[in-house]
């Protein structure tokens, strides 16, 4: 598994199938590739679509394996999918119920919306090595800094992040030069590596009222 897994690990509670579900279902998973403890609820969902249950068979008749731990780094194969959906209740698990609302009456939480975030603001270290020690953004028709004690989490999406260090000068020398950015660590790789999720689907009519999705993600349903 890749560098990120241990914060995915950290960040998940997987709710295990029952035995009768887990077998109907075909739902095979590596425990130990999955976080037990975290905030947010990943399950199997409770019911699967009637024609699910040819979706393993008919592929594994083709020569395509099951894939057995597909959460745990390949993800090659037949499988059945996961969703960040609480089991219990049926419900989605996301940022907002699984860490907002439980920590939503911190004193020391504050949650500003409308801000657009501009800038990084880095200083250069005693030893020459530039650090994150605060955030300029605009609110309100203002500009503020807002400067930190500790770190600064990046989570501005697969294309502002990279977008946003550009924007604080880290990133390829000659992109950043052309936009007129100071260079503060020249790093080629920034926003370089995105890669589209290709996925194609067929979709045929096989009885009057029920169309059968087949797609090259483990999602077969049933739609009347
Ligand atoms: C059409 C579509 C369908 C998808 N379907 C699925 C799916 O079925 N299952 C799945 O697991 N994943 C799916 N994904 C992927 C999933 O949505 C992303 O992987 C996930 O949302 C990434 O979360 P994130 O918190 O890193 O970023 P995001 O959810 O993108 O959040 C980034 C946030 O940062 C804010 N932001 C950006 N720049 C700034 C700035 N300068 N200042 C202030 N705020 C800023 C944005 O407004 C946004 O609210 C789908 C994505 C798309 C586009």
């Amino acid at each position: 598994m890749g560098s990120e897994s241990p914060y995915f690990k950290k960040s998940e509670a997987f709710q295990h199938p029952t035995g009768d579900d887990q077998e109907e279902g075909k739902l095979y998973y590596d425990a130990s590739t999955l976080g037990m403890t975290g905030p947010l609820r990943i399950s199997y969902a409770r019911e699967q679509a009637e024609t699910h249950r040819y979706w393993h068979d008919t592929l594994n008749a083709l020569g395509v394996e099951t894939n057995a731990a597909h959460i745990g780094g390949s993800n090659v194969g037949v499988w059945t999918n996961m969703g960040t959906v609480d089991r219990k209740s049926q419900t989605r698990s996301y940022s907002h119920s699984a860490y907002y609302l439980p920590n939503a009456q911190r004193g020391n939480l504050v949650i500003l919306t409308d801000a657009l975030v501009q800038e990084i603001v880095f200083n250069k270290n005693e030893i020459g090595e530039w650090t994150a020690h605060g955030v300029r953004f605009s609110h309100g028709g203002a500009d503020h800094v807002v400067n930190v004690a500790r770190e600064i989490i990046l989570a501005a999406g697969s294309i502002q992040s990279p977008q946003l260090l550009e924007l604080s000068g880290i990133g390829n020398m000659s992109i950043l030069k052309a936009a007129g950015i100071d260079v503060k660590v020249d790093n080629p790789n920034v926003g370089e590596h995105l890669q589209d999720h290709l996925r194609k689907s067929v979709q045929a009519d096989f009885w009057s009222y029920v169309v059968l999705t087949i797609s090259n993600s483990a999602c077969s349903y049933l739609r009347s």
